[in-house]
């Protein structure tokens, strides 16, 4: 719906306007309609263990392992596709808080598994960047 909207009304827009929709349409829909923003906001509900400035953590609603954690970037980013190289010291802070949360969370020495799905064949379902942070139990060898 979103896109076919932006694809009807943005192609029949000059240039200069069609940036303008496409900026609206991106701040309108992330704000509405992202779940991890809201969550980042604080107007959906999470069971939150982490927060500052840059990153929030919580529990997934489904977890696949007894230790499931979401580490998102409190700034909407859509994918790994978008980060920008600017972005770097973002994406190394999730991982560091990644690592303090498993020790947080006693899977420290047991071990743990980060992923980060990418787009529909990577499995991503929110477009909003997140790191999974699971452990707890032994995880299958992906060889
Ligand atoms: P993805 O499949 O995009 O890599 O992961 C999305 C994850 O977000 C899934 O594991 C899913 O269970 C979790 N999730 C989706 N919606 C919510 C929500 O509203 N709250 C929480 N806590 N987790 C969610
Ligand atoms: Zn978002």
């Amino acid at each position: 719906m979103i896109s076919f909207a932006r694809r009807r009304w943005g192609q029949s827009l000059p240039w200069p306007l069609r940036q303008l929709a496409h900026t609206f349409f991106r701040a309108y829909f992330n704000m509405s309609g992202c779940i991890f923003c809201k969550i980042v906001a604080g107007t959906a509900k999470a069971d939150i263990v982490h927060r500052d400035e840059q990153v929030t953590a919580f529990h997934d609603r489904h977890p696949a392992a007894p230790t499931h954690i979401l580490i998102v970037p409190n700034r909407h980013i859509d994918s790994l596709n978008a980060l920008a190289e600017a972005d770097a010291p973002l994406v190394g802070h999730m991982f560091i808080v990644a690592k303090q949360l498993a020790a947080q969370a006693g899977i420290e020495e047991g071990g743990y598994r980060l992923i980060i799905n990418t787009g529909t064949h990577g499995g991503q379902t929110v477009f909003h960047l997140h790191l999974h942070l699971m452990g707890g139990q032994a995880m299958r060898a992906m060889g």
